[in-house]
């Protein structure tokens, strides 16, 4: 009996550095990631207008533990600056579109943002700090409950998640302050202009499947008028419109 009560009382501070320093290997590794965006963001000044984003995105971009996100044998690749596969033929977009994409939403403390397509739940997470309340739709069944458990896991509570086609947004909670669509589309789904209240901001590609597309910040003015503008190509799925 002793022994193994020994065995246990070692065997902790045994596991417990082991803990400690795969937590401290990801901070570390997230650190390089954020000094990648900034390099990114740098690079890409003459598209999107500026040379460093929002710090409180970026402060975010270096807290949200991405590799919860991804399948187990992507893990050693979570931090790195580009998307990654997630099962079913969808990726987790790269860390510097995130980060774009979410500093060009310009969101605040209490507001509401719609995002269609979950995929793994990183996106939302990423919101979920700066704002209210985050509602997310994703296609694939079995991506929209596994986030959904991701999402209860990892204590995100103020993300509403559910499986369904995102192309006609989440009318009961609707009007959004900001929208952000991940997956590319020809045109902006007109139930999702709807539901952007005036004075919000929407991010989306735009553009044929499975070639460049452009990002697009698309603002509805207080009086309700639409102004777009292409801020950079960019490669994302295509949007899919049958459940
Ligand atoms: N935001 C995700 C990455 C998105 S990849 C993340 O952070 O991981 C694009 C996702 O959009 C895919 O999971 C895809 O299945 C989903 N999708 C495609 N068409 C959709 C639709 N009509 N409605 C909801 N989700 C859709």
């Amino acid at each position: 009996m002793r022994s193994i009560g020994l065995l246990i009382f070692f065997s902790f501070f045994i596991l417990l550095p082991t803990h400690a320093s795969d937590d401290a290997v990801y901070q570390k590794r997230r650190t390089l990631m954020v000094k990648e965006i900034e390099t990114g963001v740098r690079q890409t000044e003459l598209y999107i207008g500026k040379s460093s984003l929002n710090s409180q995105v970026m402060k975010v971009m270096g807290n949200v533990p991405r590799h919860e996100f991804v399948p187990v044998s992507q893990k050693p690749f979570a931090y790195f600056n580009r998307p990654l596969p997630i099962g079913h033929g969808q990726t987790i977009s790269q860390p510097y579109i995130v980060a774009l994409m979410t500093d060009l939403l310009d969101v605040g403390p209490n507001d509401k943002v719609f995002e269609l397509g979950t995929g793994s739940g990183y996106q939302a997470a990423v919101l979920s700090e700066l704002v209210k309340e985050v509602y997310t739709v994703e296609i694939v069944p079995e991506l929209g409950r596994s986030a959904k458990k991701r999402f209860q896991q990892l204590g995100y509570q103020n993300i509403k998640s559910m499986v369904g086609d995102g192309y006609y947004g989440w009318e009961e909670n609707a009007p959004y302050d900001a929208i952000i669509v991940t997956a590319a589309s020809n045109q902006i789904p007109p139930p999702l202009l709807e539901q952007l209240k005036p004075g919000g901001n929407m991010v989306i590609p735009i553009g044929a499947p499975f070639t460049v597309q452009q990002l697009v910040l698309v603002k509805k003015d207080k009086q309700g008028k639409i102004h777009t503008q292409q801020m950079l190509p960019v490669s994302f799925v295509p949007i899919r419109r049958n459940l």
